[in-house]
């Protein structure tokens, strides 16, 4: 048997560290008030603050899902998009409507 050094034990512990971080990220149903705040900020950086449906620019905005998680759409970056507070309220009717077709 071969004894674990310190060093590496220490180590272990920081990527293990790291496991539990990202996996909060991929968890779907448990996203934090601050993994939101996270996921708000990410995704108002890439869309630069610009509604992805009106291209108008603006400080009040709601993250979406351009495929709603009800007809598969995955949770990830990739799926999400910034809409202004007016947009995102016609994107939720048109999305409650498709849902009430699909149920
Ligand atoms: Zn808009």
């Amino acid at each position: 048997m071969i004894k674990p050094m310190p060093k590496l034990t220490r180590l272990n512990s920081k990527v293990a560290t790291i496991n539990t971080d990202k996996a909060a990220t991929f968890s779907v149903n448990r996203i934090t008030g601050r993994e939101l705040g996270r996921i708000r900020k990410r995704i108002a950086v890439r869309d630069m603050c610009v509604c992805q449906r009106c291209h108008q620019p603006t400080s009040e905005f709601e993250i979406d899902h351009r495929i709603p998680l009800f007809m598969g759409g995955s949770d990830s970056d990739e799926n999400r998009q910034l809409l202004c507070i007016a947009c995102h309220k016609l994107k939720s009717l048109e999305d409650l409507k498709l849902q009430q077709g699909v149920q």
